[in-house]
Formats: structure tokens, sequence, C-alpha cells
């Protein structure tokens, strides 16, 4: 296999666009779209934490809320959601939270509500872009952008950024990451599959480069919002 099915090379992203500032109801927002999966996140807050049982004396808390429209994939989503996507929006929020000064915020939540209206593949990877885009368009202090992106083996080759196509191929190795590319630290790894140690370090290095891509398209994307006109 020389080329990938969708005729990508094996270290190509696909076609990514961002738009900032996109939902005038959230104090924050952005769409991400890579390929045909589209993710849309609005961000709210520092705001008062309720019910108040669960605030934090010390810091802010992070709630993320990943869900997917019921026509987002083929075969019809029920609505609301599922045992996956209330655990994507842990692994969501595990990814987002080394990013965000909480500690700026004691007592209030941050919220981050995700949805995705298209899906083929690294949902929760579109899900992270986005939802970073969306807290700094808030003015949530950050440390950093977080950058993400699906990596993995299809048909013994590394590749990166996985369709759904090279998901569901047979033995496929799927691994998400998510970087804060500025402070060089991984927030989120994790693997579907099995690959050797040489091939673990290749796919970090291969999942990095992505997001070093992806960071730059993110940045571009907030500056245009910012852009005096
Ligand atoms: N998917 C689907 N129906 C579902 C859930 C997922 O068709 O109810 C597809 C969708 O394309 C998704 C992919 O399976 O992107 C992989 O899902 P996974 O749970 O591995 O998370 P993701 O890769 O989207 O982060």
């Amino acid at each position: 296999m020389e080329k990938r099915f969708d005729g990508r090379k094996f270290d190509e992203l696909r076609e990514i666009e961002v738009k900032v500032g996109i939902l005038s109801a959230c104090d924050g927002s952005a769409m991400f779209r890579i390929g045909n999966t589209i993710a849309i996140a609005g961000a709210f807050g520092p705001r008062e934490c309720h019910p108040k049982h669960l605030q934090d004396p010390e810091k802010a808390i992070l709630k993320c809320h990943y869900d997917m429209m019921t026509f987002s994939v083929p075969e019809r989503k029920s609505p609301g959601p599922g045992r996956r996507e209330i655990e994507l929006s842990s692994v969501i929020r595990r990814a987002l939270t080394p990013a965000i000064f909480l500690e700026e915020f004691p007592k209030t939540s941050i919220d981050v509500f995700i949805q995705i209206m298209q899906a083929d593949a690294g949902t929760r990877c579109a899900s992270i872009c986005a939802a970073s885009l969306a807290l700094a368009e808030a003015g949530i202090p950050m440390r950093d952008l977080v950058s993400a992106v699906g990596v993995g083996k299809v048909n013994g080759k590394l590749v990166l950024d996985l369709t759904k196509e090279e998901e569901d191929t047979e033995g496929a190795v799927d691994m998400p990451i998510a970087i804060m590319p500025g402070k060089k630290k991984i927030t989120l790894l994790q693997m579907d599959g099995k690959l050797s140690r040489d091939e673990l370090e290749e796919a970090i290095k291969l999942g990095v480069k992505g997001c070093l891509q992806i960071y730059e398209i993110q940045k571009k994307a907030l500056k245009e919002k910012y852009k005096v006109r």
C-alpha cells in the first residue's frame, strides 16, 4: 500500500477548517472541521458553580459535555448522551484541564458544550481542538491551547489522522493524542490496539507533528477573530 484509501500520504492531515466566535449566546465558541468530522464548541464562565455542593473552594471546576447529533453518523445515534458520550466528556475534560488556570477562580465552574455535527472518526480530538479555542475566546486564562489528532496503524503502516474507514480496517490501531504545543506537554494519550515500543515512539512523533500543524491553524483562526478590519 503506497497511499491511503483517500489518497493522502501516511503523515498527511485531512483538510482543516476553523472558525472562532460562531455563537453569540456563548462567552466563547468555535467550529473545528477535519475532513468530514465537524465539532462545534461553546464555552461559558468562569461563573458561579451550581449545584453549590460541587463547588471547589480551591479552584474552578471544568465541566465538559460531549454529544453527537442524531444525524452525525450513518446509523442514527439515539438522542442524548449515552455511556460513550459520558466517557468522552471525561476524556476531553482531562485533556483540557492542564491548560486552564483553574486555581484563579475558586468556587466557579467553566462549562464547555460540544456537539458533533458530522463524524468520520477523531471526534474526541476535534472536540478538544474546538473546545480549547472556545475557552480562549471566552477569555479564560490559559497556559496554552490544546491541539489533538488521531494517530494509528493501518495495514502495517503508521498513519496520521485516521478516517472511520481506516479505523474499521482489520487490525487497525487507533491512538488519540493531545498536546499543549507551547508547553511541550502531552495531555491525552489513549490507545486502542497494540504497538511495539518503537512503533509507539514513532506514533507519538507523528502525532506531535500533526498537533503542531493543527496548533498553527488554531492560532491563525484565533487571530483572525481579533483582526482589525
Ligand atoms: N461512530 C458511529 N456511531 C456512534 C459512535 C461513533 O458511527 O454511535 C463512529 C464515528 O465516526 C466516530 C467513530 O465511530 O468518529 C469512532 O468513535 P470513537 O468512539 O472511537 O471516538 P472518536 O474516534 O470519534 O474520538
